[in-house]
C-alpha cells in the first residue's frame, strides 16, 4: 500500500478495496517501524488518526465521504493544530499547543482526510537541510548518509519513504521544492496569496506560502484545490476562483514554450544534475514543446536580497516569543529584562539567533535604506524579469538545486547552505508558484527539474508536470529503505 499514489488510494478507498483504518494502520506501522531511523515525525497522532479513520470509513459506508475522506497526511510541524502540539521545529514552541486549526488544516479535516502528525523541520522553517532542528536531523531515505534538504525534511523523507503518500510543506525560499528534489517526490509551491497563512506560524510573511509534497502532479493537484482559496482571516489570501486543477492536468505540450534561464545553467551546477535536467528538457521537446534561452539578469542579486527581507521579517516576526504569553520561559527571572534574554537565550537555535541579529540590524536606523529598502527595490526587479521572461515563453525550466542532497554535515558554512537557494529563492521574492518533478538521479540521489509559471498558473505548471510524468517514470522511483516491509 505505501507504494501508492494519492490517487490510487483514493480510488481504492471508493472500491472498498481496503479501508480508512487499515490504510491508516498500516501507515502508523510503517512510521513505527522505519521513523526512529528516518526522525521525519515529531509528533505522530496515532489514536486520533484511528479513531478518524473510523470516522471516514462511517461517512464512507452511509454515502457521506468525499473523495479524499480517510487518506492518510502528514502536516509540516509549522501548521497550527487544535490539541496537538505545534513546535516549529523549535525549543522555544516544544510545548506549545495550538488553541485553532490553521486554515489549510481545517480544510484538510473537512475534505476528511486524516492527519497522522506532525512533521521534522528546520527551527522556524530557517535552513537547506533540515539540520537547524531541536529534534534532530532527518535522514534522505534514498541515503541515510545525505540530508533530506530544508526546510520541509520531515515531509519530503516521510513521503519518499512511504509512510505517508503525502504531506504540507511551506516555502519562504525553497523549502518545499529543494527537499522535494533531494527526496525524489514531487512539491509545489503555490502562487502567494494562493493557500491561507492562517495559523501557519510566520517566518518571513511576505514570502511564506503553504503547498503540498506528494508522489505526483496529480496528486499536488488534488490538495492545492483542497487547500486554495480566499480567506477571510488571511489578508494577503486572494479572492480569485480555484480552478479545478484535477481536471486540467491532462493539457496538450504542443508548441508549449519552454524558457532555459541562462543563468540557471552557469557555475556551480553540478554535471551530473545538469545532465538530468537537459535530458527532461529533451523529453518536452519530444512532446511537442518549443525551447529557447532566457535571461533572469538580476539572478545575481536573489540570494543578498532575500537574505535582507527574510532576516529583517523574521526578526520581528519571532519577536513575539519572550516568554511572556506562550512558548518557552526561563526559570526564576528577576526582571522583565532578565525574563527576555535568558528565554530567547535558551528557546532559539543558533540558525535562528543569527537572522534575529541580522535582521534587527538591517532595520535598524541608518542602516534600514541601505539594507532593506535597497533589497525591496531588487526585489521589483528580480519581480519585473520574471513578467519580462513571461512576455516571451509559458512556463521555465532548470534545476531546483544546483547539487544533488549532500551528506550530512558537511555545509557548515552558513554562507555555503545558503548558496543552495540560488534557483528556488527568486520565486518567493517574486511571488509566482514553482514546481519541483522528479527527473532523474546523481549516483544514489534523486535529481529534481524545477517548472515556474505566471502568477496563478498553477494549473498549467501542474499539467506541464503531468504530462512528464505521463512520459517518464522518475516519480514511480522508490528507495531501498523500508522495502521489506508491507
Ligand atoms: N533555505 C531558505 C532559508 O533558510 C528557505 C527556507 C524556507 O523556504 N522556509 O531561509
Amino acid at each position: 500500500m505505501h507504494d501508492k499514489t494519492l490517487t490510487e488510494l483514493a480510488a481504492g478507498l471508493q472500491a472498498g478495496e481496503f479501508s480508512s483504518r487499515e490504510l491508516c494502520q498500516a501507515a502508523l506501522e510503517r512510521i513505527e517501524h522505519l521513523d526512529g531511523e528516518l526522525n521525519s515525525f515529531i509528533t505522530v497522532t496515532a489514536e486520533q488518526a484511528l479513531a478518524n479513520a473510523d470516522a471516514a470509513d462511517r461517512a464512507r459506508e452511509a454515502g457521506d465521504a468525499g473523495p479524499l475522506a480517510g487518506l492518510p497526511l502528514a502536516l509540516k510541524d509549522i501548521f497550527c493544530t487544535q490539541g496537538v502540539r505545534t513546535s516549529c521545529g523549535s525549543k522555544m514552541l516544544d510545548d506549545f499547543v495550538s488553541p485553532y486549526d490553521a486554515t489549510v488544516v481545517e480544510k484538510l479535516r473537512q475534505a476528511g482526510t486524516i492527519n497522522l502528525g506532525k512533521t521534522n523541520m528546520d527551527e522556524f522553517a530557517m535552513g537547506s537541510s533540515n539540520e537547524n532542528s531541536f529534534y534532530g536531523p532527518v535522514k534522505n531515505p534514498w541515503d541515510l548518509s545525505a540530508v533530506p534538504g530544508g526546510s520541509s525534511g520531515g515531509s519530503a523523507a516521510a513521503v519518499a519513504a512511504g509512510l505517508v503518500p503525502a504531506a504540507l510543506g511551506t516555502d519562504t525560499g525553497g523549502s518545499i521544492r529543494q527537499p522535494a528534489a533531494f527526496c525524489g517526490i514531487t512539491g509545489l509551491k503555490p502562487t502567494y496569496g494562493r493557500v491561507s497563512r492562517y495559523g501557519m506560524v510566520a517566518y518571513a510573511s511576505s514570502l511564506d506560502q503553504g503547498g503540498p509534497m506528494a508522489r505526483t502532479a496529480a496528486d499536488c493537484a488534488l490538495l492545492l484545490e483542497t487547500i486554495a482559496g480566499h480567506d477571510v482571516r488571511d489578508s494577503t489570501s486572494v479572492a480569485r476562483v480555484v480552478p479545478d486543477y484535477s481536471a486540467e492536468l491532462d493539457t496538450s505540450l504542443a508548441g508549449l514554450k519552454i524558457g532555459l534561464p541562462k543563468e540557471y545553467f552557469g557555475d556551480g551546477l553540478d554535471p551530473e544534475v545538469e545532465t538530468a535536467v537537459r535530458e527532461a528538457i529533451k523529453v518536452y521537446e519530444s512532446l511537442g514543446a518549443k525551447v529557447c534561452e532566457v535571461s533572469l539578469p538580476h539572478t545575481h542579486l536573489a540570494i543578498p536580497a532575500y537574505y535582507v527581507i527574510a532576516p529583517a521579517e523574521a526578526s520581528s516576526n519571532l519577536s513575539r516569543y519572550d516568554g511572556v504569553r506562550f512558548g518557552h520561559r526561563c526559570e526564576d527571572p528577576t526582571d522583565l529584562e532578565d525574563l527576555y534574554k535568558r528565554t530567547r537565550a535558551e528557546g532559539f537555535g543558533e540558525e535562528v539567533k543569527r537572522r534575529i541579529l541580522i535582521g534587527t540590524h538591517t532595520l535598524s536606523e541608518g542602516f534600514f535604506d541601505a539594507y532593506y529598502l535597497k533589497a525591496q527595490q531588487v526585489r521589483r526587479l528580480i519581480r519585473q524579469d520574471f513578467l519580462d521572461a513571461f512576455d516571451e515563453v509559458d512556463v521555465l525550466m532548470g534545476p531546483t538545486a544546483p547539487t544533488p542532497a549532500f551528506d550530512l554535515g558537511a555545509q557548515k558554512d552558513p554562507v555555503s547552505m545558503y548558496l543552495q537557494d540560488i534557483y528556488t529563492i527568486a520565486v518567493n521574492l517574486a511571488g509566482i508558484p514553482g514546481i519541483s518533478v522528479p527527473a532523474g538521479f546523481a549516483g544514489k540521489r534523486p535529481v529534481g527539474l524545477q517548472v515556474l509559471a505566471p502568477h496563478f498558473a498553477e494549473a498549467q505548471l501542474l499539467g506541464v508536470a503531468h504530462q512528464f510524468q505521463q512520459a517518464t517514470d522518475w516519480h514511480l522511483k522508490r528507495p531501498a529503505f523500508g522495502k521489506e516491509m508491507a
